[in-house]
């Protein structure tokens, strides 16, 4: 259903409304464009019978675009209250449609915030795009069906760590837990200028679809472990790095000589098992 939110003033009235000027401690960096904020949904294909999820709304741009879409509802989890007090007239227009919820994104859980199918999409605070991330996949892995998928604005140089190869400098625990879990690939790079204010990097917008995974698999916390120990020390070879696991190098076909950005994210998976 596409609701009708025309009347609602321009984002940059409803920021000059309410006094949110951009705090960077907040990871504040906002999506004024409609146009980027429609083409970040569209990318995201057919949205109808999901709770969708987002977190910082902030003023609302993206918001309004996913409340366009075909998505059943809108849960917007929010930190700052200013941001609250200026979605007030979004929310009136949406009614039922949105549900803005304020606190830490950290400390709620998606489950407790609508029920399955749902999809997470969000422009992140950069500051806590990672421990979300992470958060997320645990969560996953306790439960395959916590969501269909998940669009989210990293800053590219992360992007690039969810999405590298074996191989590379960007490969990496990131890269390797998220890989275990999820099919990912970068959805469209942004540049700084089409945020307020711009931030110093560039941006990209990552998806990940939860993967059907066939066989026994290892804990969260195995995988956390073994990748820690792995690339705390990159460039050591793993004989040295991964001494306690030296003893299924032979039947895991690992070269003991090969270095933690060597290995695979099945060996990974298969020396957590081990
Ligand atoms: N979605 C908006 C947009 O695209 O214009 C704002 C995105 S801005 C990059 C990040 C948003 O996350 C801000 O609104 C900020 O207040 C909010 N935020 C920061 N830390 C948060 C937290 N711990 N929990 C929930 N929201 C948070």
């Amino acid at each position: 259903m596409r609701r009708n939110l025309s009347g609602l003033p321009p984002l940059r009235e409803v920021i000059a409304a309410h006094g949110l000027q951009a705090r960077k401690s907040l990871g504040q960096n906002f999506l004024l464009d409609q146009n980027i904020t429609d083409k970040i949904v569209r990318l995201c294909g057919p949205l109808a019978g999901l709770s969708v999820v987002e977190i910082g709304p902030g003023p609302g741009g993206l918001t309004r675009s996913l409340l366009h879409s075909g998505a059943l509802r809108v849960v917007a989890v929010e930190t700052d209250s200013r941001a609250i007090s200026a979605l007030e007239g979004l929310q009136q227009a949406a009614g039922d449609d949105l549900a803005l919820v304020q606190g830490d994104a950290l400390e709620v859980s998606l489950p407790e915030l609508c029920e399955a199918p749902r999809a997470v999409i969000a422009n992140l605070p950069y500051n806590i795009a990672t421990p979300l991330l992470l958060r997320w996949m645990k969560d996953l892995k306790g439960d395959p069906a916590t969501y269909r998928f998940m669009a989210l604005m990293f800053q590219k140089e992360v992007a690039e760590r969810i999405c590298a190869v074996p191989g590379t400098k960007s490969y990496g625990r990131l890269g390797i837990v998220s890989q275990w879990l999820c099919t990912v690939k970068v959805l469209m790079d942004l540049p700084p200028s089409v945020f307020t204010p711009p931030p110093k990097v560039r941006s990209s917008v990552v998806w990940f679809v939860p993967k059907v995974l066939e066989g026994p698999q290892p804990s969260f916390d195995a995988m956390e472990r073994v990748t820690a120990l792995a690339f705390q020390g990159r460039r050591k070879m793993v004989r040295s790095s991964l001494k306690d696991y030296a003893a299924h190098f032979e039947r895991l076909g690992i070269d003991p000589q090969s270095r933690a950005e060597d290995l695979s994210v099945q060996d990974y998976i298969a020396l957590a098992q081990a």
